[in-house]
């Protein structure tokens, strides 16, 4: 709970507000995820950041900066106010990776991540990921780790239309595509991305970033 109060101007109790606001968010998408027969997985991002190696998910996506709780985790941590430690902290964003197999292409998914977990593999295919935050600049040093694993990434940024985003870092990037562009009158667009054998491609007909 504690990064609620940290780099924020406003009072406390409006951050409370703010805090309970985003728990009952929280528990009315699990609660439609359950009663639409959705399997809740929790996934504990603490642990990673007091050293243990993430672990769970799917061999097909796999976290890198949490735990999976399991029924022995969950009996001992997830009690009634533990549910209000949901966090609301961008940088504690979930980062998941669909790792490289024989016939697939890594993918990682940064969430709003300023990917301080590390992990991006290296590979010798083009990696995709999501731009973390719209590619706000306050995640810059997300592709200053992402450069210092691999030289080949495409990253993809979904957002609206706001003035503040992408950010430098973000436009700084040479391989990079946006469904919607700031400026420049272009209209909202679908990305579609392309495996191939060296990795991740702009499907024809899908425009690159013109960010202005
Ligand atoms: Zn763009």
């Amino acid at each position: 709970m504690w990064p609620l109060f940290h780099g924020r101007g406003a009072p406390k109790w409006q951050l409370w507000l703010e805090a309970v606001q985003t728990a009952v968010r929280i528990r009315d998408v699990a609660r439609a995820a359950h009663h639409h027969g959705a399997r809740l997985r929790w996934f504990d991002f603490d642990e990673v950041k007091n050293g243990v190696t993430p672990s769970g998910g799917e061999p097909f996506l796999r976290p890198l900066n949490s735990v999976e709780l399991t029924k022995r985790h969950a009996l001992r941590k997830l009690g009634a106010l533990r549910f209000l430690a949901l966090s609301v902290a961008n940088r504690e964003s979930l980062v998941f990776l669909a790792p490289e197999t024989d016939v697939d292409s890594p993918v990682v998914f940064a969430a709003d991540s300023a990917l301080a977990c590390g992990g991006v593999p290296g590979s010798g295919r083009t990696l995709a990921l999501t731009a973390p935050h719209h590619g706000s600049e306050a995640n810059k040093a997300a592709y200053t780790t992402v450069s210092r694993a691999t030289a080949n990434v495409v990253w993809v940024r979904s957002d609206g239309n706001y003035k503040k985003r992408p950010g430098p870092a973000f436009l700084g990037e040479k391989s990079r595509v946006c469904t919607l562009c700031r400026g420049g009158g272009a209209s909202k667009q679908t990305v579609r991305l392309d495996d191939t054998p060296s990795g991740w491609t702009l499907a024809p007909g899908v425009r690159g970033c013109n960010c202005e």
